[in-house]
C-alpha cells in the first residue's frame, strides 16, 4: 500500500483556516463581509473577551434557506461565483467559499437565519467541523452568526492570540474599516458591556468619520472627487493639521472593499508634498470604483492586498484629485465673514465663543479681549440689547478657519466657477487667485500677535507667527530646490558640542549640510565648528536652531535622503520664527507682508494652519448693513 492518503476533510479545513482565520479580527471581517454581501442595511458586531470567547454578527440581510444554511459550511460552497469566468468580474466581497468552513472547523458555531418569505428560521450548529442536523427556530429576517471558543480544538493556534484587549482592538479596527467602506450600512460595534461606536447608515462617509474620530475631525475633512474613463474616485482627505504619526488612518476602498496598496498610499502622500512634516501621515477615506476586471483581489486569502492592472493611472488620478482638493482648501481656508447673519442682528464687534482661532484671541492678556469687558462696552451702545439675534450673531458671523470651510467653499464656487473647472483632473497648479501685483499694506499690530493689513480689496488679520514660519520655510526650500543657497560666513565660527553617539552620523552628512549652506568641521571628538549658515537665517537664533538640527540628523538615521534633511531643517527653522507677543516695528511688518505676498502658499503655515483671516470690502459693507 502506498504511503499517501487524502487527508480527512476537517483536517484540510483546519489547515486552510490558518490562512483565512488567524484571529478573532479575521473572523469578524469574514462574517461582516458575508452580511454585506447579503445586502444587510444594519449589522451588529458583539465581541466577548475581545472576540476570543465569542464573536456575534447579526444582520438584516437576505438570509438563507434551510438547505443553504447547511451547505454554507462546506468548503468551496458559495452562492457568489458559479463558473471560472465569474472570477474576472467579482462584485461581492466573498467568493472563495472558504470562510465559514474554515471558521466552523476551529470553533463552535451557531447560525440562525431566516430568508425573506420563509415561515420560520433555521438553526445550524457546527462544532469543530461536525454539523448537527438543522432545526427550525423562530427568528427575524436576516442572519445571526455566533462563533464561540475560537481555536478550542487547535491549541497551537490559540497560543498565538494576544490579550483580549489587543484582540478586541484589532477586531474593532476591522469593523471601523468596514463601516467606513459602507456608509450606507448602519453598524453597531459593542462588547458585552458597552457600545463602542455606531454609525447612522445614511450613506455619508463624513458621518462615519465623525462616529470614529469625532465631529470636529470630520468637519475638517476636504472632499475629493475625480474620474477618468476607467475610474471614479471620491472621498475625503484630512487637512495637513489632521495628519497622524502613523499610516493607519488612511483608508482606501476599491469597489467597496477595504484594501491596502502602497503605491496609492504614496500617491496620496505625494499630493500633500511639503504640507506634511516629516513623520506625519495624512488621514483619508478614498473610494475608488472600477470595472472588477481591472482589479484582482485574489492575491491573498484575506483579500486585503490587491493587484491593480493599471496602477500608474490609478495613482495619477489619486494624486491629482487629492492635490486639487488641498489646493482648493488653501484658497478657501482664509475664513471669510459669512454674510448670512439674520437681518436686524447686532453688529458683530466681539468674538465670544467662536471656535479655535478666535478663542486664541480671547486668551490674550489685552483687556479688550476679555469677553466681560467687551460685553460691558457693547451694552453702552443704544442699539444693543434689542433684537433676538443678540447672542447668536457673532458666532454666526465669525467662524474659525475650519468651521467656515463649507460656506467659504460655496462662496468660492460662486465667485470663481473656473476655479472648479478641471477639479480632480490634471490640474497640478493651484489656481491663481492672487493678482500679480498683490500688495499687503500693514496698518499695525493688534494684540501683539496679529498684523492688520489691507490690499485695497480685503482687510487682513495676519497671524505673525504663522506668516513668518511660512516665509522662513519657503526661503530655505526654494533656495535649496533652485540650488542657490547662499552660505553666509559667520565672523566667529560657532562651536557646538554633539552627543558622542551622534557625532559620526553628523559627520557623514557634511556634504548634504554644505548643500544647505551649513559648513561644519570637526573640532575634537564631540564638537563641531559651524562656519557658514544659510543666508535666510540671518537674524534668527541660529545657534539653538543648529543644535536641534544636528540632533535631528543623528536621529533620522542613514536612510534619510537629502530632501528629508532639507525639510527637517526648514521645519526646524520655523521654531525660530517670531512669536506671538513679539512686538513688531512697521518696517518689520512691511518686510514680512512683502515676502508673504510672494510666497508659494501664503495661505498656510508649513504645518497647515491658516496664515490670515480675510474680509472683503463687500463683506464688511454687508456686515455693517450698508448693503444687503
Ligand atoms: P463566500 O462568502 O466566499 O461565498 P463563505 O464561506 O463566507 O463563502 O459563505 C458561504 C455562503 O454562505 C455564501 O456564499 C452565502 O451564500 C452564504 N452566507 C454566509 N453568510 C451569510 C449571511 N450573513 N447572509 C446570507 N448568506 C450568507
Ligand atoms: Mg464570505
Amino acid at each position: 500500500m502506498g504511503k499517501i492518503q487524502v487527508m480527512p476533510k476537517v483536517m484540510a479545513d483546519q489547515i486552510a483556516a490558518g490562512e483565512v482565520v488567524a484571529r478573532p479580527a479575521s473572523c469578524v471581517k469574514e462574517l461582516v463581509e458575508n452580511s454585506l454581501d447579503a445586502g444587510a442595511t444594519r449589522i451588529e458586531v458583539a465581541l466577548a473577551e475581545g472576540g476570543i470567547a465569542c464573536v456575534t454578527v447579526v444582520d438584516d440581510g437576505e438570509g438563507m434557506s434551510a438547505e443553504d444554511a447547511a451547505l454554507a459550511f462546506h468548503r468551496h460552497a458559495t452562492s457568489k461565483v458559479h463558473e471560472p469566468r465569474d472570477l474576472a468580474r467579482i462584485r461581492t466581497l466573498g467568493f472563495r467559499g472558504e470562510a465559514l468552513a474554515a471558521i466552523a472547523s476551529v470553533a463552535r458555531v451557531r447560525l440562525i437565519t431566516r430568508a425573506r418569505g420563509e415561515e420560520s428560521g433555521v438553526l445550524v450548529r457546527v462544532e469543530g467541523g461536525d454539523m448537527l442536523p438543522p432545526e427550525p427556530i423562530g427568528a427575524p429576517f436576516g442572519t445571526t452568526m455566533e462563533v464561540r471558543d475560537l481555536f478550542f480544538n487547535t491549541p497551537a493556534r490559540l497560543k498565538y492570540l494576544r490579550s483580549a484587549q489587543t484582540e478586541q482592538a484589532r477586531s474593532v479596527e476591522v469593523v471601523q474599516r468596514e463601516s467606513l467602506a459602507h456608509p450606507e450600512v448602519a453598524f453597531v460595534c459593542r462588547t458585552e458591556r458597552q457600545v463602542l461606536f455606531q454609525t447612522p447608515g445614511r450613506g455619508d462617509a463624513r458621518e462615519v468619520w465623525a462616529a470614529l474620530y469625532g465631529v470636529g475631525e470630520a468637519r475638517m475633512l476636504l472632499e475629493v472627487r475625480g474620474a477618468t474613463g476607467d475610474y471614479a474616485l471620491r472621498g475625503y482627505v484630512g487637512r495637513p493639521t489632521q495628519a497622524r504619526s502613523s499610516r493607519q488612518h488612511g483608508y482606501l476602498f476599491i469597489n467597496g472593499r477595504p484594501v491596502r496598496n502602497p503605491a496609492v498610499q504614496q500617491a496620496v502622500e505625494r499630493a500633500y508634498g511639503e504640507r506634511l512634516m516629516v513623520g506625519r501621515y495624512p488621514v483619508y477615506a478614498l473610494y475608488l470604483e472600477m470595472d472588477p476586471a481591472l482589479v484582482d483581489p485574489n492575491v491573498h486569502p484575506q483579500k486585503w492586498e490587491i493587484r491593480l492592472s493599471e496602477e500608474r493611472d490609478v495613482c495619477q488620478l489619486v494624486e491629482s484629485a487629492v492635490r486639487a482638493a488641498l489646493d482648493n482648501a488653501m484658497l478657501t481656508a482664509s475664513p471669510r465673514v459669512r454674510t448670512s447673519a439674520p437681518l436686524g442682528s447686532p453688529v458683530p464687534l466681539n468674538l465670544p465663543e467662536a471656535p479655535e482661532r478666535t478663542r486664541e484671541m480671547q486668551q490674550s492678556p489685552s483687556p479688550a479681549a476679555d469677553p466681560k469687558e467687551r460685553t460691558r462696552v457693547l451694552a453702552r451702545s443704544p442699539s444693543f440689547g434689542q433684537g433676538t439675534g443678540r447672542t447668536a450673531a457673532p458666532r454666526e458671523v465669525w467662524e474659525s478657519a475650519l468651521a467656515v470651510r463649507e460656506s467659504a467653499a460655496a462662496s468660492q464656487l460662486e465667485a470663481e466657477p473656473e476655479a472648479q473647472a478641471g477639479h480632480g483632473e490634471d490640474r497640478h497648479e493651484a489656481p491663481q487667485e492672487r493678482p500679480a501685483d498683490w500688495r499687503l499694506r500693514p496698518i499695525g499690530q493688534a494684540l501683539r500677535m496679529y498684523i492688520l493689513a489691507d490690499d485695497g480689496n480685503d482687510l487682513y488679520i495676519i497671524d505673525q507667527h504663522a506668516a513668518h514660519e511660512r516665509v522662513l520655510y519657503e526661503d530655505l526650500v526654494d533656495a535649496w530646490e533652485q540650488g542657490d543657497i547662499q552660505p553666509m560666513p559667520l565672523l566667529t565660527p560657532l562651536e557646538l558640542s554633539i552627543a558622542p553617539s551622534a557625532f559620526e552620523e553628523v559627520m557623514a552628512r557634511r556634504e548634504e549640510l554644505l548643500a544647505l549652506g551649513i559648513e561644519i568641521d570637526p573640532f575634537g571628538a564631540q564638537t563641531v565648528l559651524v562656519r557658514t549658515i544659510p543666508d535666510s537665517w540671518q537674524g534668527l537664533d541660529y545657534a539653538a536652531l543648529l543644535r536641534d538640527a544636528l540632533d535631528d540628523l543623528a536621529s533620522m538615521g542613514a536612510k534619510a535622503t537629502a530632501p528629508d534633511i532639507m525639510h527637517r531643517l526648514a521645519t526646524r527653522a520655523c521654531k525660530a520664527a517670531i512669536k506671538a507677543h513679539d512686538a513688531l516695528t512697521m518696517p518689520e511688518m512691511e518686510a514680512l507682508c512683502r515676502r508673504l505676498t510672494r510666497a508659494r502658499d501664503p495661505y498656510h503655515c508649513p504645518h497647515g494652519r491658516p496664515v490670515f483671516l480675510r474680509m472683503s470690502e463687500r463683506e464688511l459693507a454687508k456686515s455693517f448693513r450698508r448693503i444687503v
